[in-house]
């Protein structure tokens, strides 16, 4: 089944939501990166959650970056989304490891550790919008409502899963994020939680053949769908993006590249594709600054 996302609105106009079943592409993110489970469920449930706020964006061209930063084995999370339903995302340190907790579920916050999340929306505007919050859970889908709630005054309910199997493949991963309109009915919002007490986990509905938008109607009841939009993995990547970034690292840092390197071999992060620079080519670059 291809990946989608889905957005819209209850029937009487309370909340808006977006749900999403991303499991190819967390497989392919977790394939290429080689992670381990833990690590499998922090990076799919952070881009998960970055690929629903991508659809959040008004234009095509808009993008979100998602990224985490802590003191965990992890070290750290990078994730980008746009508006079109691409999204893409790794982790520092892929093979880091810790035990399970004592319930037996995968120590996402443990991994994670201390950290910080910042949060950058490119509208096309000249400054990038950017928020930052310190992350209070590091379980990653309560950091995100806290995001919501501080950054963008928005009180949001964020459900994000990452189901790893025996075999370290992904099992199911799906999110669901729901926000308050301005004008929902007190009724509507305490109904809302007494069902969000009962609810037991996103991966394991998914895992009993409910769909997403099942999934949602059964929290909020009938709903309209405005929009469902196929996603998957896509990188951008290029050699004109890499000499983009080979540019930033200045004229001092090159020249000494040029100094004692034949050649120079980038590796794009997101999806490991390697691009090739000659000395000739960095010195070109060079007599640009
Ligand atoms: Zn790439």
């Amino acid at each position: 089944m291809q990946d989608y996302i889905v957005r819209g609105t209850d029937k009487e106009g309370n909340f808006r939501f977006f749900g999403a079943n991303a499991k190819n592409t967390i497989s392919m993110a977790c394939t290429k990166h080689h992670t381990t489970p833990v690590v499998s469920a922090a990076l799919g449930r952070t881009m998960i959650g970055a690929a629903m706020m991508g659809c959040m964006l008004k234009g095509d061209r808009d993008r979100v970056s998602v990224m985490i930063r802590g003191d965990g084995p992890i070290g750290g999370i990078v994730v980008e989304a746009d508006g079109t339903g691409n999204f893409k995302g790794y982790a520092y340190n892929p093979e880091a490891d810790i035990p399970n907790k004592p319930d037996g579920k995968l120590d996402v916050s443990g991994v994670i550790g201390n950290a910080v999340m910042t949060v950058m929306k490119d509208m096309g505007l000249k400054e990038p919008y950017s928020g930052q919050i310190a992350m209070l859970s590091g379980e990653i889908a309560e950091d995100f409502t806290y995001y919501f709630a501080t950054s963008e005054q928005t009180n949001s309910v964020v459900i994000l899963g990452v189901l790893v199997d025996r075999d370290y493949s992904i099992k199911q991963a799906g999110g669901i994020i729901i926000q308050v309109l301005p004008n929902a009915a007190d009724e509507a919002i305490t109904n809302l939680e007494n069902k969000l007490k009962g609810f037991t986990s996103i991966t394991k509905l998914l895992d009993e053949n409910k769909t997403v938008e099942e999934i949602i109607e059964s929290l909020l009841g009938p709903i309209d769908m405005m929009e469902k939009t196929k996603v998957g993995f896509k990188c951008d990547c290029s050699k004109y993006r890499m000499e983009r970034g080979l540019i930033s690292i200045g004229r001092a840092e090159l020249e000494e590249i040029i100094n004692e390197e034949e050649n120079v071999e980038l590796v794009c992060h997101f999806c490991n594709t390697k691009y090739d620079f000659s000395k000739d080519e960095i010195e070109k670059i060079v007599k640009t600054l």
